[in-house]
């Protein structure tokens, strides 16, 4: 089976320091975080940033100062700069990150709802966002929130905006959209074209559970205090510990773990 890919997507745009001690905020305590969990068995780092008040920003240069932390300690972790419809209002300031030249960036190919606001994604949007990844060479993570992002998914690609082999992360549990079932799991993996690679993101008590099937088909995993503020009822987490037991299940499973040459070999990018 295809090595392991564990994504890890250490801050969100909804953990507080309230909720959690254990969240990064600032770009050193998210590079922090990224840095560990590379050496961990982690290579992909989903980035989100926060401003002065630790409220979620699309700014750049909140973006920038994380990455040039990763940089200047050589982390070759492949970097994803989240566009989610929490950061930001207009198109340009959606993508505004993207000018950092990341290898990745998340698309949501449509819109559903959060537990207490509103995931919008215009269409005229979602093309605006794909078409600003193709023209500078960044790879699209089609965030799947509702089942019908996947066949928009498809219509990007008839049209040209989004190019083969596609890369799909599954969204389960979140309030407001698709619920953490193994029949929504088995049903969105089956409604994806044979050729694409994928990923899971379970938020809550499923996390464990439907991460260890997604493994089993030959899936991928993101985990992190993004999805996740506790490892276990009553218990936080922190985000080397949630890669730790993912990278735990995949030996038991056999699963050797994507490094980021791997990644960009099983993303199909140069
Ligand atoms: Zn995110």
């Amino acid at each position: 089976m295809e090595k392991l890919i564990i994504t890890l997507a250490p801050t969100g745009n909804v953990p507080t320091k309230a909720m959690t001690q254990y969240v990064p905020l600032t770009p050193a305590e998210i590079s922090n975080d990224i840095i560990s969990c590379y050496a961990r068995g982690a290579s992909v780092a989903h980035i989100h940033a926060r401003d002065e008040q630790n409220l979620p920003t699309t700014e750049m240069k909140y973006f920038a100062e994380t990455v040039r932390l990763l940089n200047e300690a050589g982390c070759p972790i492949i970097k994803q700069i989240s566009t989610g419809a929490r950061g930001g209002k207009s198109d340009e300031a959606r993508c505004e990150a993207l000018k950092l030249n990341p290898e990745s960036a998340s698309l949501a190919t449509g819109s559903s709802n959060f537990p207490s606001s509103v995931n919008a994604n215009d269409p005229k949007l979602v093309e605006y966002m794909a078409d600003f990844m193709l023209k500078n060479n960044i790879k699209p993570e089609i965030e799947v929130f509702d089942s019908a992002m996947i066949p928009n998914a498809l219509e990007l690609q008839k049209k040209g905006l989004l190019k083969a082999p596609l890369l799909f992360n599954l969204v389960l549990g979140v309030k407001g959209s698709l619920a953490a079932t193994a029949r929504n799991l088995f049903f969105l993996v089956e409604s994806l074209p044979p050729d694409a690679a994928w990923s899971v993101s379970v938020i809550g008590a499923q996390h464990v559970n439907l991460s260890t099937i997604a493994m089993a088909l030959g899936g991928h995993v993101r985990v992190g205090i993004e999805d996740n503020i506790y490892f276990a009822k009553g218990v936080l987490a922190t985000n080397a510990a949630l890669v730790d037991r993912i990278a735990v299940i995949a030996k038991a499973l056999g699963r050797e773990l994507a490094t980021p040459e791997d990644v960009k070999r099983i993303w199909g990018v140069t």
